[in-house]
């Protein structure tokens, strides 16, 4: 072979090996570790839940507004093939005296198309979602993506919602809030709540900070006077299985959503070893239809809001 020719071999040879090792991180995921300091255990959890002596909530109810998909291979690593459904849910708990909170608050149909083409808003529900608002005596949200918060941001209610929403500091201010309609203007009308590691909401529903796939994400845990308890994961996971492997969305997945995934890591195997080590504690993650379709069938939790 003439030596320029070998010369352009050896520059491929190398791009490609180069290519070869970029893959291999970026299609692989953040190890998860065998153990993790993350997170409060389910005795402190239910502690805290339960020290006003106040009623525990009586009801658990959600409501999707929209439905969407993405390629299972960002979903899950190591799946390669197809598309994989997602669900756009909000959440309901109910008081015996008829107070009400909402866990996350959906999506208008403008933001949802323009960040997220091809997804379907169900108008109807998404209204109600805002009516249910209204009435609401708190609305939290796991994290401050458009998905989980724009129906805050762009409600048409917002200046009579603005008093109940509780969301924190770094939900308000997180670098993708402006996506989801957090305008200076908006954040101006909130008043950010801030706590270190957990805080007791209203009877019976603790917020858990877990940065990592947002810097506001945080868990959300409901435990109601009949015993039932759920804990809410937002998008910490996008499928149940992310818990139950558990195994991680690829690098590349983390580095294009600015995610923490060493924290994610620590927050999937601490969701594994409470839901190994529990069972009974329903674990709610955000998009996943069929986890929820299983809570409904089991009447754990109700379809619709009231
Ligand atoms: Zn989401």
């Amino acid at each position: 072979m003439r030596k320029p020719v070998r010369r352009v071999w050896k520059v491929l040879l190398g791009l490609v090996a180069v290519l070869a090792v970029f893959l291999s991180i970026a299609l692989t995921p953040v190890p998860i570790p065998e153990r993790t300091e993350f997170g409060p255990s389910l005795s402190e959890l239910r502690a805290l839940a339960a020290s006003t002596g106040e009623p525990l909530p009586t009801e658990f109810r959600r409501i999707v507004v929209g439905e969407g998909a993405m390629p299972a291979a960002a979903v899950v690593a190591g799946r390669f093939f197809g598309m994989q459904p997602l669900v756009f849910q909000a959440h309901q708990v109910i008081y015996g005296d008829g107070r009400t909170v909402i866990l996350d608050a959906g999506c208008d149909a403008q933001t949802l198309e323009a960040n997220l083409p091809g997804s379907r808003l169900q108008a109807d529900n998404y209204a109600r979602l805002q009516e249910a608002m209204r009435r609401a005596d708190a609305i939290a949200i796991t994290h401050e993506h458009f998905d989980h918060s724009s129906g805050i941001a762009h409600s048409p209610y917002f200046d009579e919602i603005a008093p109940h929403v509780v969301m924190t500091e770094e939900q308000i201010h997180g670098p993708q809030a402006g996506l989801a309609g957090f305008t200076g203007d908006v954040v101006s009308r909130l008043k950010p709540l801030r706590y270190e590691r957990m805080h007791l909401l209203r009877p019976g529903l603790v917020l858990i900070k877990a940065p990592g796939h947002t810097p506001g994400t945080q868990l959300l845990y409901v435990r109601l006077a009949d015993g039932r308890e759920f804990l809410l994961v937002g998008d910490i996971a996008w499928h149940q299985d992310n818990i139950l492997l558990p195994r991680m969305h690829p690098r590349l997945v983390n580095w294009l959503g600015g995610e923490d995934g060493a924290a994610m890591a620590n927050q999937l195997r601490y969701l594994h070893e409470l839901r190994k080590s529990t069972p009974e504690l329903n674990l709610v993650v955000a998009h996943d239809e069929e986890q929820m379709r299983g809570l409904l069938q089991r009447g754990l939790v109700q379809d619709g809001l009231r």
